[in-house]
């Protein structure tokens, strides 16, 4: 389990900000650990914003809805650059479905740390071909922390880091399908 980072401010007068990425397949339980981190820092009276990309529209448009059903309010953005000031004072940003923002949301993480906040991405680290997704391989190199969460393989059990598409389709996003996937290990996601 991630722990916290010590958040020294009292001492130092300002704050330091740094970036998390919360990274696996499908079904691996990404948006859960996003959600469990930020109802921490909630409960620790930090205030928290929350963002993902306005392409996800599955379920509610407000809401990070994860697969258990435990959600949490946030703001659909078409440009991850808007996240700069709506962000304004928080001490926190979370970053839902991150694969699907545009390779800028990447300096905008960066800057987002720079002025003091606690950013924490969540996203798909690869897509249906098992090939990094979107922004997420530029994120995990400027993080300070990384966590890759695993799914279950429904064929052997296994530990699975593949998001299997068992629907013929060629483009990387499909939304609102998650009955077309299956998670998979490395084995049974290549045979
Ligand atoms: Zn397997």
């Amino acid at each position: 389990m991630f722990i916290e980072p010590y958040h020294n401010q009292q001492q130092t007068g300002q704050r330091t900000g740094w970036i998390e990425v919360i990274c696996g397949s499908m079904f691996s339980g990404k948006t859960e650990e996003l959600i469990r981190r930020l109802n921490r820092a909630r409960i620790a009276k930090q205030d928290v914003k929350i963002f993902k990309p306005a392409v996800d529209t599955r379920y509610h448009h407000e809401d990070i809805v994860s697969h258990n059903a435990s959600s949490i309010s946030s703001i659909p953005l078409k440009d991850p650059a808007e996240m700069l000031s709506l962000a304004g004072n928080c001490d926190v940003v979370g970053i839902d479905e991150a694969q699907f923002f545009q390779e800028s949301v990447v300096e905008v993480a960066n800057r987002l740390a720079d002025a003091g906040k606690r950013v924490i991405v969540a996203g798909l680290d690869m897509d249906f071909q098992g090939k990094p997704f979107g922004p997420m391989p530029s994120l995990m190199s400027i993080a300070e922390y990384i966590t890759k969460v695993h799914a279950v393989c429904v064929v052997c059990g296994d530990v699975a880091n593949y998001s299997y598409r068992k629907i013929p389709a060629q483009n990387q996003v499909l939304l609102g399908e998650t009955d077309s996937y299956e998670a998979r290990c490395r084995k049974c996601f290549h045979t």
